[in-house]
């Protein structure tokens, strides 16, 4: 065998074996902790500032109101739900469908083209996984060599003071997570009550967080990077949503090997003649990873696009003058056929598509109406004679405030022109429905028999607000005693 041969059968061994182990586990099943090393790099930077950002946002948002309305609020327990401020209540559930119809295909769409950026640059879970917990960890326990040393040494006083101090500085921002879940549930009027109220008013909202806190510790603290393997949907569909022309951090494997492989730096050798790839073997992608993965044996599932691998990377080539990006953002064909990301005609109607469907969700959630309206035929009832000519049907309505003022409402037939309505209990066909309400009752539709020109007559109700702008309308029957003659 040549010494060619001999490197791609290695090289082949290699790229095989990571297949039947876990980057986290060993052989035995026992779990291998990772020990992340620091990056710098622009990656990381850019990182830091965006995980800042959302951070900053997503514990200003609780407090942030519109029109006295929480920005958003998910009361699941009291099925009431806030998005951009607007009110929306169980019976907007149709909107909720269509919502979740459309994050799943936007999300099958996006992942398609652009893969897990989402994972590695706005995930709860990474944010504070890496810009938080890890973070801190650092600052206790130092980098990754200390931290393994750390971990070999005897319960000192040493390790029994940074173990400490760690368990509750984690256990403690576990709970502002924790009550940070809880603002965007009950909402922060709710949770201050709660908190100034103390456990003996609120047991099982305190339980709650409690038992939240406890769940975001053990993921925090110890469960980590196994959730996005283990646990989230979203990463272990990886293998049916992405393919060769998905961009994702991908490792240069046409540059990186070269003719005969990766092999180690040696000063002053002119590796290109030679045959030899541009990875040098340093391991430093691999010792960054949080996911315990090595980029290099292709697209994994465990990877959520850190970008750590591609700042260690590009300072090892920078220490050797080569040109960074051996690790970089491009799809397999990319890298395959030498070519750069452009837009290509797929990723711009991919796109459209998204805009589009974002667009129809928006339009769904700002143009739906503020009061829902509905004239249904009182059951076992039918069409009564008043005299000879007016024939009357009875109703029962609904009325439903979907926002958070009261409404002031008049309702009035709006075609046929000779067809009243008369609603029982009140008068001139008005009524007034406390935010959040609904208001049920009957209502009677007197109509000329001479107008009836079929026996099922449709009815238009309008439903007016204080300044006579129509906020919605409902089409009903109206049966009548029409038959048919030859
Ligand atoms: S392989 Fe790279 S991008 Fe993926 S998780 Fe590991 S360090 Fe992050
Ligand atoms: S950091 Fe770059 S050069 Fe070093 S092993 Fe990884 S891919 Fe190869």
């Amino acid at each position: 065998m040549t010494q060619e041969e001999t490197n791609i059968s290695t090289l082949e061994k290699d790229l095989g074996a990571f297949r039947e182990n876990l980057g986290t586990a060993e052989a035995s099943g026992k779990r291998k902790w990772v020990f992340a090393k620091k990056t710098k790099g622009k990656y990381t930077t850019w990182r830091d500032i965006v995980s800042a950002i959302l951070l900053i946002l997503l514990f200003v948002v609780p407090f942030i109101r519109v029109h006295g309305n929480p920005l958003f609020m998910f009361d699941i327990l009291s099925r009431e739900f806030y998005i951009f401020g607007a009110y929306f209540s169980p019976t907007d559930s149709y909107l909720f469908a269509i919502g979740l119809v459309t994050t799943i295909v936007f999300v099958i769409v996006f992942t398609v083209i652009y893969g897990r950026i989402f994972c590695g640059w706005i995930c709860p879970q990474t944010i504070f996984m890496e810009n938080v917990f890890r973070k801190i960890e650092y600052w206790i326990e130092g980098d990754r060599n200390k931290q393994i040393r750390l971990s070999k040494q005897e319960w000192d006083s040493e390790k029994i003071r940074k173990r400490l101090l760690k368990f509750v500085i984690f256990a403690l921002l576990s709970f502002i997570i924790s009550n940070l879940l809880f603002s965007y549930v009950i909402g922060t009027e709710a949770l201050g009550k709660l908190i100034t109220e103390g456990p003996l008013e609120h047991f099982s909202g305190f339980i709650g967080i409690f038992v939240f806190s406890a769940a975001f510790y053990f993921i925090f603290g110890w469960f980590r990077e196994q959730v996005c393997s283990f646990i989230c949907p979203y990463g272990r569909l990886q293998g049916v949503l992405i393919d060769k022309d998905t961009v994702n951090i991908v490792y240069d494997f046409v540059r990186g090997e070269g003719m005969l492989g990766r092999a180690k730096w040696r000063k002053n050798e002119d590796r290109k003649s030679l045959g030899k790839g541009d990875c040098i073997d340093c391991d430093q992608c691999v010792v960054v990873c949080p996911a315990g993965i090595d980029i290099r044996n292709g697209n994994q599932l465990e990877c959520v696009n850190c970008t750590a691998c591609i700042d260690a990377c590009d300072e090892v080539m920078v220490k050797i003058g080569f040109p960074t990006g051996l690790i970089c953002y491009a799809s397999e064909n990319m890298i395959e056929r030498r070519t750069k990301f452009r837009f290509t005609p797929r990723i711009i109607a991919y796109t459209a598509v998204l805009c589009v469907l974002i667009g129809v969700c928006m339009s769904l959630l700002f143009i739906r109406s503020s009061v829902e309206s509905k004239f249904l035929k009182l059951p076992g009832t039918q069409y009564e004679m008043e005299g000879a000519d007016t024939v009357v049907d009875e109703y029962q309505f609904t009325f439903i405030n979907k926002t958070t003022d009261t409404k002031k409402l008049t309702v009035k037939i709006i075609s046929p022109e000779k067809a009243n309505l008369k609603m029982l209990n009140y008068s001139d066909n008005s009524l007034v429905i406390k935010p959040r309400g609904f208001i049920k009752g009957v209502a009677e539709i007197r109509m000329p028999k001479a107008e009836l020109k079929r026996e099922k007559e449709e009815i238009v109700i309008g439903t007016f607000d204080e300044q006579g702008n129509q906020v919605d309308t409902y089409t009903t029957t109206f049966i009548g005693p029409f038959k048919i003659t030859f």
